[in-house]
């Protein structure tokens, strides 16, 4: 495994600058394996069981860089830096917002789009995930300004509906429909506002979108808006 010093890997994970990492370490408030770790030059292994065997204030260190996470993303919170209003990092704990590598949002849901959003700081998972190659299906459930006409399902399957502005059709997506006014749609591109642009394309409007599923990863029953959680090795296999 790769080692590092410990001043160096703790200000990465945004503990503090390396000076104040240095005075952390000796007043003794850096525990590993039970003793005070009071030298920031130490070289400490970058093993997977360093979160559980490394405390800092009595609370166990921050997970490894290599990270993913769940969110389950309330409406009102935005994904772009470039957009007025609260970002979707602010749920997360203030110091992961100084870690890096960076957490960055795997794709982006609308400010007004709800449901699972995944953040990781790992630049291949990333591209695993958003790459139109490797048709990671997301499913969205949309509430619908005007009742459903009945021909949606066939013109989202047929593979050549064009959205506005756009010289390529999209792929085909799967509608099922729940009621009158609300369905699901399963799409494996991510083109701009999709959704919103495909019912638009057919003469209807979204009021209300949230997604539900990336992959065969749904999210959790418990895990409530603004709600987030590390995954496992489990979690990632299921959205491929
Ligand atoms: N399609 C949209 O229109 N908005 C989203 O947030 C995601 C997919």
């Amino acid at each position: 495994t790769k080692a590092i010093r410990l001043d160096k890997l703790l200000a990465n994970m945004g503990y503090g600058s390396r000076r104040e990492i240095q005075i952390l370490a000796r007043s003794g408030r850096i525990v590993f394996d039970g003793s005070e770790l009071r030298k920031a030059d130490d070289r400490i292994a970058l093993d997977a069981d360093l979160p559980e065997r490394m405390e800092i204030d009595g609370e166990p260190l921050d997970p490894l860089p290599g990270l993913c996470l769940m969110l389950n993303k309330p409406e009102g919170v935005t994904c772009s830096h470039k957009e007025a209003g609260p970002l979707v990092y602010s749920l997360l704990p203030e110091r992961w917002r100084r870690r890096d590598p960076a957490l960055s949002t795997v794709g982006r849901l609308d400010k007004e789009t709800s449901g699972l959003l995944l953040l990781t700081d790992d630049g291949t998972l990333l591209h695993r995930i958003i790459s139109p190659k490797n048709h990671v299906a997301k499913r969205y459930v949309a509430t619908l300004a005007r009742p459903l006409r009945g021909d949606e399902a066939d013109a989202f399957a047929a593979g050549t509906l064009m959205l506005e502005g756009e010289d390529k059709p999209l792929a085909p997506a799967a509608l099922e429909v729940v009621s009158e006014t609300e369905a699901r749609l399963t799409i494996t591109e991510g083109r701009y506002h999709q959704v919103r642009r495909m019912f638009a394309a057919l003469g209807n409007h979204v009021e209300t979108l949230h997604r539900d599923r990336i992959g065969g990863l749904d999210v959790p029953e418990h895990l409530g808006p603004g709600e987030w959680r590390v995954m496992g090795e489990a979690d990632i296999d299921r959205i491929f």
